[in-house]
Protein backbone atom coordinates (compact mmCIF):
# COMPACT_ATOMS: atom_id res chain seq x y z
CA UNK A 1 0.00 0.00 0.00
CA UNK A 2 1.13 3.78 -0.87
CA UNK A 3 2.06 5.51 2.40
CA UNK A 4 -0.19 8.02 3.59
CA UNK A 5 2.81 10.79 3.23
CA UNK A 6 2.91 9.99 -0.68
CA UNK A 7 -0.43 9.95 -1.23
CA UNK A 8 -0.85 13.52 0.26
CA UNK A 9 1.83 14.72 -1.25
CA UNK A 10 0.36 13.47 -4.78
CA UNK A 11 -2.79 15.52 -3.81
CA UNK A 12 -0.71 18.49 -2.99
CA UNK A 13 0.95 18.67 -6.11
CA UNK A 14 -1.73 18.38 -8.52
CA UNK A 15 -3.19 20.92 -6.69
CA UNK A 16 -0.69 23.37 -7.03
CA UNK A 17 -0.73 22.44 -10.95
CA UNK A 18 3.01 23.43 -11.63
CA UNK A 19 3.89 19.98 -12.35
CA UNK A 20 2.22 17.12 -14.94
CA UNK A 21 1.02 13.94 -13.34
CA UNK A 22 4.34 11.95 -14.99
CA UNK A 23 6.52 14.46 -13.25
CA UNK A 24 4.49 14.47 -10.02
CA UNK A 25 4.90 10.27 -10.34
CA UNK A 26 8.83 10.46 -10.80
CA UNK A 27 9.02 13.00 -8.05
CA UNK A 28 7.26 10.94 -5.41
CA UNK A 29 7.67 7.63 -6.41
CA UNK A 30 4.22 7.11 -6.96
CA UNK A 31 2.76 4.81 -10.01
CA UNK A 32 1.10 7.15 -12.88
CA UNK A 33 -1.61 4.87 -12.49
CA UNK A 34 -1.92 5.72 -9.01
CA UNK A 35 -1.54 9.18 -9.75
CA UNK A 36 -4.28 9.28 -12.21
CA UNK A 37 -6.90 7.92 -9.68
CA UNK A 38 -5.90 10.91 -7.28
CA UNK A 39 -6.34 12.99 -9.98
CA UNK A 40 -9.41 12.05 -10.99
CA UNK A 41 -10.99 11.34 -7.61
CA UNK A 42 -10.57 7.54 -8.17
CA UNK A 43 -8.45 7.08 -4.92
CA UNK A 44 -9.23 8.15 -1.68
CA UNK A 45 -6.49 9.80 0.27
CA UNK A 46 -5.89 6.72 2.51
CA UNK A 47 -2.42 5.12 2.95
CA UNK A 48 -0.26 3.20 5.33
CA UNK A 49 0.60 5.42 8.63
CA UNK A 50 3.90 6.46 8.84
CA UNK A 51 6.02 3.63 9.75
CA UNK A 52 7.58 3.84 13.89
CA UNK A 53 11.56 4.56 13.66
CA UNK A 54 13.33 1.26 14.84
CA UNK A 55 14.61 3.00 17.96
CA UNK A 56 11.31 4.14 19.39
CA UNK A 57 9.61 0.59 18.73
CA UNK A 58 12.99 -1.50 20.39
CA UNK A 59 13.09 0.85 23.75
CA UNK A 60 10.27 1.60 26.05
CA UNK A 61 10.44 4.27 28.23
CA UNK A 62 11.64 2.76 32.22
CA UNK A 63 11.74 4.67 35.15
CA UNK A 64 15.22 5.69 36.15
CA UNK A 65 17.08 4.21 39.11
CA UNK A 66 19.13 7.42 39.57
CA UNK A 67 16.12 10.10 39.25
CA UNK A 68 13.17 8.13 39.15
CA UNK A 69 12.02 9.56 36.13
CA UNK A 70 10.55 8.08 32.76
CA UNK A 71 13.61 7.78 30.46
CA UNK A 72 15.39 5.99 27.58
CA UNK A 73 18.04 4.38 29.42
CA UNK A 74 20.66 5.11 29.44
CA UNK A 75 19.43 8.00 31.69
CA UNK A 76 20.91 10.96 29.81
CA UNK A 77 20.12 13.58 33.09
CA UNK A 78 21.94 11.02 35.28
CA UNK A 79 24.99 10.62 33.18
CA UNK A 80 25.13 14.73 32.95
CA UNK A 81 24.75 15.26 36.70
CA UNK A 82 27.50 11.86 37.12
CA UNK A 83 29.29 14.39 34.32
CA UNK A 84 28.90 17.19 36.47
CA UNK A 85 30.11 16.27 39.91
CA UNK A 86 33.20 14.42 38.38
CA UNK A 87 34.37 17.75 36.74
CA UNK A 88 33.98 19.46 39.91
CA UNK A 89 35.57 16.96 41.80
CA UNK A 90 38.58 17.30 39.62
CA UNK A 91 38.23 21.01 40.39
CA UNK A 92 38.37 20.63 44.21
CA UNK A 93 41.09 18.14 44.28
ZN1 LIG B 1 17.98 9.35 35.68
Amino acid sequence: MLALEQVLEVRRLLDEGQLSRRAIAAATGVSRGSVGAIAKGERGLFGAPPVEPEVFRSAAAQRCPGCGGMVFLPCVLCEAVAHRQAVEGARAA
